[in-house]
């Protein structure tokens, strides 16, 4: 991955002056983005903040699940000043094989008095492309776990195709820290089995296609306390902008389609997401 130079931002952020913690309650979040990426993907950082004013959306948690980007989102956290960033640190199961997390690990406990670091994530388990390093995928799954509850963090997970493992290990590892399925992509089944651990469900731009009938039924029945909004960008851009490179700003996208899908409205959901992701983030 080439990294896009934090000086790349200067319109986003100053030079290095921390930011007060201001939690920003009228507008809205993205609970889990990739910034770095979309830089990567050739948005400019204009583009990018436009769109979030433009769609009211006022703070992001950038996540940095790997070595380079954990780096990377924690900088950003501490020098943006138009727009509220926390960031995350954690360690994506495709790369439980290939890459060290031993430096995830320690970035955690290096980290721990940070309040701009928020949840470790995104940690889970991945057998779509990787069915065949489960073993280490949960090896890794299960340390991070007990890194988060060391330092007092929630984990934000990533789950595909392994509902059933995802499941067992976080019931046995992570009872007592908040949990966070990022981007639910299950079923209304599914989705009960991981409320039933007290979990909160965040949806995301694949929630708005036409072939995701499943994902929407249980986005029908999510309880109004446990429901969040993400972009995971640059990934998974909502209609109207499916195939396209996501942003942070697009998450409002995925929030009025919600709303409609629930028969509510757009500002009682806005409401309810924010709450809910400052609540799991505690910020
Ligand atoms: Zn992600």
């Amino acid at each position: 991955m080439e990294l896009v130079d934090i000086q790349d931002l200067k319109s986003w952020g100053s030079n290095a002056v921390p930011v007060q913690l201001r939690p920003r309650v009228h507008t809205l979040i993205d609970a889990h983005c990739h910034l770095d990426m979309v830089l990567e993907r050739g948005l400019g950082v204009e583009e990018i903040t436009q769109t979030l004013e433009k769609n009211g959306v006022g703070t992001i948690v950038e996540i940095g699940a790997d070595k380079q980007a954990m780096l990377w989102a924690r900088t950003l956290a501490h020098t943006s000043q138009k727009f509220g960033v926390y960031y995350t640190i954690g360690h994506h199961p495709g790369e439980a094989a290939t890459e060290d997390f031993e430096f995830g690990l320690q970035f955690i406990e290096e980290n721990k008095d940070d309040a701009r670091f928020v949840a470790v994530g995104e940690i889970g388990l991945d057998y779509h492309y990787h069915s065949n390093q489960a073993e280490i995928q949960k090896k890794v799954f299960i340390e991070f776990i007990r890194a988060a509850k060391k330092v007092k963090r929630g984990v934000a997970i990533h789950t595909r195709e392994a509902h059933k493992d995802t499941r067992e290990i976080l019931g046995c590892e992570a009872n007592g820290i908040p949990i966070l399925i990022h981007c639910f992509t299950g079923n209304k089944s599914e989705m009960e089995d991981f409320l039933s651990l007290g979990a909160y469900i965040s949806f995301s731009g694949i929630v708005t296609f036409k072939n995701a009938a499943l994902v929407q039924e249980a986005a029908k029945f999510c309880p109004l306390e446990r429901i969040l909004v993400e972009t995971d960008a640059p990934f998974l851009a909502p209609v109207p902008y499916r195939g396209k490179v996501n942003q942070p700003g697009y998450v409002k996208h995925t929030l009025d389609f919600l709303a409609q899908l629930r028969g509510e409205s757009v500002e009682k959901l806005a409401s309810a997401c924010v709450a809910n992701t400052q609540k799991f983030y505690n910020f």
